[in-house]
């Protein structure tokens, strides 16, 4: 009996694999086919500055509407970009679409755009990618460039050249999802990135697990001994912006101030309100 529910198990991992790779080649397909400039969408969410107490700017975050396939997330389609060797072509056409969006916001409210690690790894690339910006006469330093570790992993020399090349340009660099990858201490020595995203993955625990207080704890301060901004993704509750409130964190970005919204919707966005009051009580988990 064991031994035919193992073949069962069996059974059923490769038809949700089989399952699973015959989507990917049906994004892989449809990729290949569709209208950049039709069926992408960026939509923007707002990053909060505590002390200001106001939005400050925004992430550029990309969507997906597939004729065929319905709305598809980016963790399915920037992977599928990349495989198919398209992610170059799709970040003109989303980063065109940002600087447009961007034209009509005021002059003080930044953007935050994430490069693929393919964009990075070509010299190129980032060349086009910086020439579309200057091109648009937008301030340079209103645009930062967001980047994950992976690409220090692939080709540290060609990652820390092209960090080079957009700081030259007078772009900020983010290192997002910090805190999630391998060696994050040593590429924060050796590259010139001027800010940290500490990843959502921390402070979702961050009320009830002593150890992700720490943890995001830690991280902040790193991040001002360093020097370096830090941004905190995932703020979901006004109890979360709370406690990293009392750790000293500035900046936040997270469902509690707004979910990724379309374009049309920033100017109402900017002009809310948003007085969170100070809470009582303890402040973190009790050994903490
Ligand atoms: P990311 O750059 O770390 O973006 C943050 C992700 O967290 C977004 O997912 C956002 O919608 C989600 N998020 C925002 N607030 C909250 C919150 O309060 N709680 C939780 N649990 N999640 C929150 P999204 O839009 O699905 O994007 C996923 C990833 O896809 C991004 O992670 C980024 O790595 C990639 N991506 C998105 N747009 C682009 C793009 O235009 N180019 C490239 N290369 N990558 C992109
Ligand atoms: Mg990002
Ligand atoms: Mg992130
Ligand atoms: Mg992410």
């Amino acid at each position: 009996f064991a031994k035919r529910a193992l073949q069962g198990k069996a059974v059923l991992f490769n038809a949700a694999l089989e399952q699973e790779m015959a989507n990917s080649s049906q994004v892989d397909k449809a990729l290949r086919r569709c209208d950049y400039d039709s069926e992408f969408q960026l939509h923007f969410q707002p990053q909060f500055d505590l002390v200001k107490g106001r939005i400050i700017g925004f992430e550029a975050l990309a969507r997906w509407n597939s004729p065929e396939l319905g709305a598809v997330t980016p963790d399915i389609f920037i992977p599928a970009a990349e495989r198919a060797g398209l992610i170059r072509p799709l970040t003109q056409v989303l980063l065109g679409k940002a600087l447009t969006a961007m034209a009509s916001w005021p002059d003080e409210i930044t953007l935050a755009f994430n490069l693929s690690t393919h964009d990075l790894m070509s010299p190129h690339a980032v060349e086009s990618a910086l020439a579309t910006v200057r091109n648009s006469g937008i301030e340079p330093s209103r645009i930062e460039f967001e980047i994950t570790e992976t690409a220090m992993m692939s080709d540290f020399n060609q990652a820390r050249r092209a960090i080079d090349q957009i700081s030259e340009a007078g772009h900020r660099v983010s290192l997002d999802d910090f805190g999630i990858g391998y060696s994050s201490l040593q590429y924060l020595q050796l590259l010139p990135v001027s800010k940290l995203k500490i990843d959502h993955s921390f402070v979702r625990n961050i009320l009830e697990d002593t150890a992700a207080f720490k943890i995001v704890r830690t991280l902040l301060s790193l991040s001002r001994t360093l020097g370096l901004g830090c941004v905190v993704e995932g703020v979901e509750t006004e109890a979360q912006m709370h406690i990293l409130r009392t750790m000293g964190a500035r900046h936040i970005q997270g469902y509690l101030i707004g979910a990724p919204m379309p374009a049309a919707s920033i100017p109402s966005a900017l002009n809310q309100t948003y007085d969170f009051n100070p809470v009582r009580g303890r402040p973190g988990p009790a050994d903490a």
